[in-house]
């Protein structure tokens, strides 16, 4: 177990008596050469181009990816987002990594693996370091002004990164954090760069002028002030008034602005988004509006990671013809209204996770673990009424809601699921293992709590 310090025409860290194992090399290439293979990088240089290319090598190679990258005297945005941080000595970057290699450790999936999957990167990655936010990186010259350097690097070559989001996203392994900004895109070339520019409402020609304008009381005439002028006075050039006195024969209207094209007056101009790239001009509604988010691992991508399972076990538990979850804590929070007011109407929850999935497909594969957690299912729905309501979380916690049960028949359906335990014993000495948890109300009420943090409160019981 040994950290390797890339010192690129730089090396300030004093490692003459550390005691932590280490190898120093001078470039990269260098350190490839050499084949070790390191819990972890401390990577110095002495300039922040050539730091940030070594730095990408280092996560894109296969075999370095995953591996805590931590930086000494470097420091940026994109650094920020492509690193493990900074650190002060060899000894803090052997202890930052050895916990990292430990949870690393875990995930079995081979090279082979990772290279045919950017999904199953990008995880193993964000599975490594839990809680950090997948951020978008801003930059002008960028053609949608804003990327995502470490899912780009991540990915294979000709991947887009807002299709991997996208996709990671729609399997629930990824949620988004916070709206970071909204970008506008030209409807025909996709970039995100405009010049905006005011224009002619009746003819579009940009040539226009913001003039003083005069209104003549007599006629009605509005016209830009110059044509009022001659010699010392104003004359209105329609009906040849003398205009003397500002609010009796005259005044300054809102029009102020006069196409030098077709000669319209005007008081508010158009705004036209010219794209810098094709050209196009572009009629601000036509711009595409795209949000901009930023990212973090679900608890599903965890298990995805972990497993190597990214079409998902979990989606079997979606045929209890279960109802959306947050219409579920809905109808909770009403219930448990109804119940405080008239005691009688008693009802109950119960919330039960299979333990040990993982495990067990590690153990039967991934065939035979999805047949099992289907039959157990199929056994589920058979001991739950039709009138049970029942929901599937993103957490992987199946909440069965039991109308007008009370605490005694909460328990006996409660026993009923978790004999199915029993049943799903396999050759291998491994069965589906189950935490479970209930609520009756209004014997388990707390005073107030609405249903939405009763359902989190009691999910932690079964941590
Ligand atoms: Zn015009
Ligand atoms: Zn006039
Ligand atoms: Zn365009």
């Amino acid at each position: 177990m040994k950290i390797v310090y890339l010192a690129i025409g730089k090396q300030t860290f004093d490692i003459g008596n550390s005691d932590i194992k280490h190898s120093v090399f001078c470039s990269y290439d260098e350190f490839v050469e050499s084949g070790i293979d390191p819990i972890g990088f401390i990577l110095e240089c002495d300039s922040d181009t050539n730091g940030l290319s070594i730095l990408k090598k280092l996560r894109k190679s296969l075999k370095t990816f995953l591996h805590p990258i931590f930086l000494h005297s470097l420091s940026g945005e994109e650094f920020e987002i492509l690193s493990d941080g900074t650190v002060v000595s060899l000894r803090d970057a052997f202890e930052k990594a050895e916990t990292r290699h430990q949870n690393a450790v875990e995930l079995k999936h081979e090279q082979v693996e990772y290279a045919e999957s950017t999904m199953l990167r990008v995880l193993a990655f964000l599975y490594l370091r839990i809680d950090r936010i997948v951020k978008p990186f801003q930059q002008w010259s960028n053609p949608y002004l804003y990327s995502y350097p470490l899912i780009d690097i991540l990915s294979s070559d000709n991947q887009d990164a807002l299709e991997v989001l996208s996709n990671l996203k729609k399997h629930r392994f990824v949620r988004t954090v916070d709206l970071i900004d909204r970008v506008h895109h030209c409807p025909r070339c996709n970039y995100s760069h405009f010049n905006f520019v005011e224009v002619c409402p009746s003819c579009r020609s940009f040539n226009i002028e913001q003039k003083p304008f005069l209104h003549c009381f007599a006629c009605g005439t509005v016209a830009p002030q110059e044509r009022f002028l001659q010699g010392n006075g104003m004359i209105c050039p329609q009906c040849n008034a003398q205009l003397r006195h500002i609010g009796a024969e005259y005044d300054r209207p809102l029009e102020n602005y006069n196409c030098n094209d077709c000669g319209h007056f005007f008081q508010e101009p158009d705004v036209m988004a010219h794209c810098q790239n094709c050209r196009k001009k572009n009629d601000p509604d036509e711009l595409v509006p795209r949000p901009v988010y930023s990212y973090q691992l679900t608890e599903r991508g965890q298990y995805a990671v972990r497993t190597g399972e990214l079409e998902g076990v979990y989606t079997l538990l979606d045929e209890l013809q279960n109802i959306n979850p947050v219409h579920f804590s809905y109808t909770v929070d009403w219930l448990l209204k109804i119940c405080a007011r008239h005691s009688e109407e008693l009802f109950s929850v119960i919330g039960i996770r299979i333990d040990n999935i993982p495990q067990v497909h590690k153990k039967i594969g991934r065939y035979r673990l999805v047949e099992l957690v289907d039959s157990y299912i199929s056994r589920i729905r058979e001991t739950i009424r039709s009138s049970d309501l029942t929901t599937h979380t993103s957490n992987d916690v199946i909440w069965i809601l039991l109308p007008k049960t009370n605490t005694p028949n909460c328990e006996v359906v409660l026993g009923r699921i978790l004999d199915l335990e029993s049943l799903t014993q396999q050759d291998e000495g491994i069965h589906l293992e189950f935490k479970s948890v209930s609520f009756t109300a209004p014997d388990d009420m707390v005073q107030g709590e609405p249903g939405e943090q009763l359902l989190s409160r009691i999910e932690e019981e079964m941590e």
